[in-house]
């Protein structure tokens, strides 16, 4: 299938085209490199034998959208392309607004116009109300805490609007928990700019001497060792949950939410140590005051995903240590590396 893939020069964007390539799908990235580096099309090539077809074009640019789809036949989209960071959303919350909503509502009208039916949308486990769960199933109670999640909640109102609207328009929303990891080459690989605000990132930092130390927040939480327990799961697994759901849009024409997670809470410190056991580096990290909006704990019931896509998470918290840091130590400056 053709399949234009938003924010593909992303973190998860960058997997699910090479997991896509291997699944005999052509890609077709559609990137305005906000927040990644066109150094990432390279990798993908390198691993996928093939040059990556791309554009750079903001999604709120109706005319260059519907360049694109009158240039392409596609027959699926999968959308990544996003602002992602909590408390930069704080901090300029018209900016989500903008280009997570906008952007979506920009793409699904090129969509309906291109009379491209099948989407697969990056949403996050950060639509649901937090405070109110622990372990969240799809049908847990919503309401984000911050305008990130408002904005993923937001697009996944637009989108059954339009599947509402437009017969035969279906779409699988893929809420995600904490991804992590990296492609085991090595060659792709989470890189954020500036401080890292996920835990992962900035715990390879630290191992690989970008930064001194890793402040924990908080170990008074009510949690076997105190600190937060999270869902992580691997970024090769939730690449491949993508290539899944969109055969089930092919296979069931219907639209779909599901939590994607592994269902198991692991804590700070767990992922610490499990990280200097893989890596053989020291993480030193100063326990300091909690940070603003965090919850104890918070894991998916991945169940409806495995009846319904097939998909369960496989790769459990080392091999995602052991592919973040083989990512962190072969790239110390995320692709600027090279
Ligand atoms: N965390 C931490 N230090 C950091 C970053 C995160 O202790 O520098 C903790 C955070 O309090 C939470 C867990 O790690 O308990 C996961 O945080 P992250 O920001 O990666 O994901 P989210 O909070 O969005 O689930």
């Amino acid at each position: 299938m053709k399949i234009l893939v938003t924010g593909g020069a992303g973190y998860i964007g960058s997997h699910a085209c090479v997991v896509l390539a291997a699944r005999g799908h052509e890609v077709v990235v559609v990137d305005n490199h906000s927040n990644s580096s066109p150094q990432v099309l390279t990798r993908i090539a390198q691993l996928t034998g093939a040059p990556v077809v791309a554009s750079t074009v903001d999604l709120r640019d109706a005319v260059g959208l519907a360049r694109l789809f009158a240039e392409h036949r596609f027959e699926a989209v999968m959308h990544f392309a996003a602002l992602k960071v909590v408390a930069d959303s704080i901090a300029r919350p018209q900016e989500y607004e903008s280009n997570n909503v906008g952007g979506t509502a920009s793409l699904l009208a090129a969509m309906k116009q291109a009379s491209v039916s099948r989407l697969v949308f990056s949403s996050s486990a950060a639509v649901y109300d937090a405070t109110a769960s622990i372990q969240v199933g799809e049908d847990a109670p919503l309401g984000a805490g911050h305008p990130y999640g408002q904005s993923k909640l937001s697009c996944e109102h637009l989108i059954a609007q339009q599947a509402n609207e437009t017969a035969d328009f279906h779409a699988v929303n893929l809420r995600y928990f904490n991804p992590v990891g990296a492609h085991p080459s090595g060659l792709l690989g989470e890189d954020p700019h500036g401080t890292p605000t996920n835990l992962m990132p900035y715990v390879s930092q630290v191992a690989v001497g970008q930064r001194a130390r890793l402040p924990i927040f908080g170990d008074d939480y009510a949690t076997p060792d105190g600190t937060g327990v999270r869902d992580y799961l691997h970024v090769m697994d939730l690449a491949r949950a993508h290539a899944d759901a969109l055969d089930f849009l092919v296979r069931e024409r219907r639209s779909l939410t599901a939590n994607l997670g592994t269902g198991q809470g692991v804590s700070v410190l767990e992922l610490v140590q499990a990280f200097e056991r893989v890596s053989g580096r020291a993480v030193p990290y100063d326990i300091v005051a909690r940070r603003a909006g965090d919850v104890a704990a918070l894991y998916a019931d991945p169940s409806l995903a495995q009846r319904v896509l097939g998909w369960r998470a496989e790769l459990d918290l080392e091999a995602m240590c052991r592919d973040a840091w083989h990512w962190q130590s072969r790239n110390p400056q995320g692709y600027a590396t090279s």
